[in-house]
This record gives structure tokens, C-alpha cells and sequence, in this order.
């Protein structure tokens, strides 16, 4: 019996989602390159790029735990039990996630979240060049030319097939496009935002609660603040690219901070550097991508925001992103035929990507505008009564997402049933005494089979 040749894969991008497939193919026996345009972080510092930390969840977590990834995470991660709501008057609210600490979600920072994957890919095996963009395919010779961003050199470089994880603004989408049409379509949302930074208190604690997603609901927008292992926090505000307040009024520091005393009085006192930070930092534009076709034949792939960029309102792209990771991997390890591997691939995750993508426009209006309004919280009340009543059938929609594997499309259709559910049985209310509970139980076992939490 003769050896098996090395399989060989070719990733473009190792940012979140590339390094940690490279991490899981080289340890898989792959032979794995990478390239990224940007410098290595450990060398010349972590260049910035997307939001500077992200809400880990289950999801991710466990694809963390498949390349052996999760405890030098977590060793950076902040604990969030729940949203910490600010009003108005800066009365402050927690909002529990789950039922109790088993049920959080975690703030880590994008730079050391990457630096820790690229270390682990190194170690597995998997070759990373730093400061090499890709700029053209030519998928007939199967070669990727890729510029060296220091010296603007070109190297061909021969390819078996890419994966493209290489983010939004994908060049290997943009190449894969002119070949065949993947159906693409961005759609802008008409909010953009703009970070912020509180510093640690004086005696280097955190300054506020740290174990919490700090929220400021104001209507049609809002800020958030998510902690850093630091004691620092990043501060997020989304804000209407027009209107009042919009990005077209509030257009320097100062008047950012007539803003910010305005509608956000507690948080001022926080941020030192508001003006500065305002007018130094860029803001950011928030857009859906929709493809219709995500791979060509067996020459090329796309996983991540590459694939399926969204809105960040439910903390769940680099999630998902991760999952498309654990998903990609085992395909390719299941068939020699990359085609069929790429073609399982997509039509595993694309419904998924989709039914993410449509529930984190949705959770947009519930963070800003629902989670401070009385006929949200008794529907609330109802779901928590529902869920112990109903543990293994009503199960919150949050709960779906952040905290179990069932499939996105899965959590987004039973939620759609459970918010059915509990505005019809909280209408006219406001209070659940005196509600029907035969009627309401009865509706649960009609509308919602019990849920059964995929395994491995
Ligand atoms: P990226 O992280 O964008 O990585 C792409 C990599 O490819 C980069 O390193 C880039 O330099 C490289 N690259 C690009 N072009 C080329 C090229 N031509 N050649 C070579 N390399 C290239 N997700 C969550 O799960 N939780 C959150 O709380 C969360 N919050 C967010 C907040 C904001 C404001 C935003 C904008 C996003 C948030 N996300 C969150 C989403 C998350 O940032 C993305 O889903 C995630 O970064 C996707 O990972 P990726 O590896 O696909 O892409």
C-alpha cells in the first residue's frame, strides 16, 4: 500500500475564520498556506481592521475547542452575564442572558483572539506569509498572484484550490465574480458606527461593572460597551447615517459630545478622550452580503464574512465564521472530490449564513428600541415562565443562538413561533396574572416539538 500524498490547501486571508482553519486542516495532516496582506501583529503590533473586541459564544466556542484553541482564549476573555441597560436618567438594569453563570457570553479582543490563532496554526504546521494581498486568479493555470505589500513585488504562486477567508472585502470573491456570476448582492444598512474608548479607573480596576454587555438604548439608536482584559472598555455608537442625531449632524468631537451629554450623560464622565477619539477614529459602514453561489466547482471557496458579511446586532459573524470553519473541514476531510466537498459545504451553512443574517437586522431594532419597553419585558416574563414550564420546548430565542448548536435556520424558526406565541398571549396585558396557562400550554405543545441539542 503506498502513502497517501499530503493534500494541499491554499487560504486567502488569516484574519479570525483563516487562522483558525489552518490551525484545523494542518493538524487534520493538510498541507496549509496562508496568505495575508497585513504584517504579522506579533512583529509590528495588531493593525486594527473590524471592531477591537467581539462577543464569544457557544458557537464559537466550540469550534475554539476543536482546534484546541479554547483555553488560551478564555485565559482573555471577560465573563458577560447579561445587558446592563442605562437609561435615560442613568437608572442601571441587568438583564440576565441565561439562568445563571453556565449561560454568558465572553468579550475577547480581536487582536489577541488572532494572534493566539496564528501562533496555534504555526505550531499545527500550516505556513503563514504576512504582507502578501491577493490580487488576481487565474483559475485555468490554477496560479494566485499575490502583491508584497512592502515592495509592491508580484509572486505567482500554483494553487490545488483557495479558501477564502478573507473578509468583506473579499479580492478572491471579487476574482471568483469576474470568472463565473455568484450572484452577489450588498445591501448597506442606513446606520453606521463609530468606536470609543473608557479607560481604566484610577487604582487600574474597571471603572463600571465588567461583567456585562453595557447597553444605552435610545430609540432608532444606541451605544454599547463591551469590557477589555485591560480594564478598559470599548464603547460602540450606532447611529443613523442621517437625521437627527445622524452622522451627517454630528459630524466633530465637540458636537459628538453635546451628543453624548444629551443622551448618553452617564457615559461622559468615562470617556476622557471623546472629542479625540471622535475625530481620530474612522467610522465604520455596516452591510449584508448575500451570494448566491459561494465556491467554483473545485477550485475555490468562500467561508466568513467573505461569504456572508452582516450586521454585528446579534455577535455572531465571527461565530458563524467559526462554525463554517468546523463545517469546511470535516467536508474536506470527508471526500478526496473538493468539488463535492465544497458543494456540501455551502448547501450546510449558506441557509444558515441567511437565517443569521436576517436575525441580526432584526435584533437591531430589539436592542436599541425594545429592550427598555414594558410590553417587551411581560413578554419576557411570559418566555422565562414558558421556559421553566416548558424547559425542552420553549427555549429562548437567545438561548438558541448564544448558547446551543442547533442550526441557525433551526433557532430562527422556532422563534418565530415563540414570539407568535408570546405577543398573542400578551395582548391586552400588562401583567400574566390571570392568563390562560391550559391555553398557553397547549399552544407550546402544539407549535413547539420538543428540541433536541445537536451532538459532538
Ligand atoms: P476578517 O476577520 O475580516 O479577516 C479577513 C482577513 O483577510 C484579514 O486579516 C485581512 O487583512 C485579510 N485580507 C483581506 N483581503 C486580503 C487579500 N486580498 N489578500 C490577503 N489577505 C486579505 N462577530 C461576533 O461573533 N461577535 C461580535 O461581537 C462581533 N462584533 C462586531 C462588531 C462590529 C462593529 C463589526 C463590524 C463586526 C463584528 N463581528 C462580531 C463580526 C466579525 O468581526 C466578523 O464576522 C469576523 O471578523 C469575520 O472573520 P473573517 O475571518 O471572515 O474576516
Amino acid at each position: 500500500m503506498g502513502i497517501e500524498p499530503q493534500r494541499h490547501i491554499t487560504l486567502i486571508g488569516a484574519g479570525l475564520a483563516g487562522a483558525l482553519l489552518a490551525t484545523l486542516m494542518a493538524r487534520a495532516g493538510w498541507r496549509v498556506e496562508v496568505f495575508e496582506k497585513r504584517g504579522d501583529p506579533r512583529v509590528q503590533g495588531y493593525a486594527g481592521g473590524r471592531s477591537i473586541n467581539l462577543a464569544l459564544t457557544e458557537r464559537g466556542r466550540h469550534a475554539l475547542r476543536m482546534a484546541d484553541a479554547d483555553d488560551a482564549v478564555m485565559r482573555q476573555a471577560v465573563m458577560m452575564r447579561g445587558r446592563m441597560v442605562h437609561a435615560l436618567d442613568g437608572r442601571l438594569q441587568l438583564q440576565r442572558y441565561g439562568r445563571d453563570d453556565s449561560e454568558v457570553i465572553w468579550s475577547i479582543h480581536r487582536g489577541d483572539l488572532n494572534i493566539t490563532l496564528l501562533d496555534l496554526a504555526e505550531r499545527a504546521g500550516a505556513v503563514i506569509q504576512f504582507n502578501r494581498r491577493l490580487e488576481s486568479v487565474d483559475f485555468d493555470a490554477r496560479i494566485a498572484r499575490f502583491v508584497n505589500e512592502r515592495d509592491g513585488g508580484v509572486h505567482p504562486v500554483g494553487f490545488t484550490a483557495l479558501v477564502g477567508a478573507d473578509g468583506a472585502g473579499s479580492s478572491l470573491r471579487g476574482a471568483m465574480q469576474r470568472r463565473e456570476d455568484l450572484g452577489e448582492r450588498t445591501e448597506f444598512l442606513d446606520h453606521s458606527y463609530k468606536e470609543l474608548e473608557i479607560p481604566p479607573a484610577a487604582d487600574g480596576g474597571f471603572i463600571m461593572e465588567p461583567n456585562a454587555l453595557h447597553i444605552w438604548p435610545r430609540g432608532h439608536y444606541m451605544c454599547i460597551a463591551l469590557p477589555n482584559d485591560e480594564r478598559t472598555f470599548t464603547v460602540t455608537l450606532f447611529l443613523p447615517n442621517e437625521g437627527d442625531p445622524g452622522f451627517d449632524s454630528v459630524r466633530s468631537g465637540a458636537e459628538a459630545k453635546a451628543l453624548f451629554l444629551r443622551d448618553f450623560a452617564d457615559a461622559v464622565p468615562l470617556i476622557p478622550r471623546l472629542e479625540q477619539d471622535w475625530d481620530a477614529n474612522p467610522t465604520g459602514l455596516l452591510a449584508t452580503l448575500y451570494l448566491e453561489r459561494w465556491h467554483l466547482r473545485g477550485q475555490a471557496v468562500l467561508l466568513g464574512d467573505a461569504a456572508h458579511a452582516m450586521v454585528p446586532f446579534h455577535g455572531q459573524g465571527m461565530n458563524c465564521a467559526f462554525e463554517d470553519c468546523v463545517a469546511l473541514a470535516h467536508h474536506l476531510q470527508s471526500t478526496q472530490d473538493l468539488a463535492k466537498a465544497f458543494a456540501a459545504f455551502e448547501a450546510e451553512r449558506k441557509p444558515n449564513a441567511l437565517a443569521i443574517q436576517e436575525m441580526a437586522l432584526e435584533n437591531y431594532v430589539e436592542m436599541r428600541d425594545k429592550v427598555d419597553d414594558t410590553g417587551y419585558l411581560l413578554q419576557r416574563e411570559l418566555e422565562l415562565s414558558l421556559q421553566q414550564r416548558h424547559p425542552d420546548r420553549f427555549v429562548p430565542h437567545y438561548t438558541m443562538v448564544s448558547f446551543m448548536r442547533i442550526p441557525y435556520a433551526v433557532a430562527q424558526h422556532r422563534s418565530h413561533v415563540q414570539r407568535d406565541l408570546l405577543v398573542r398571549h400578551t395582548a391586552g396585558r400588562d401583567a400574566l396574572d390571570g392568563i390562560d396557562w391550559a391555553a398557553v400550554d397547549a399552544d407550546v405543545l402544539a407549535r413547539l416539538p420538543v428540541l433536541e441539542e445537536t451532538a459532538g
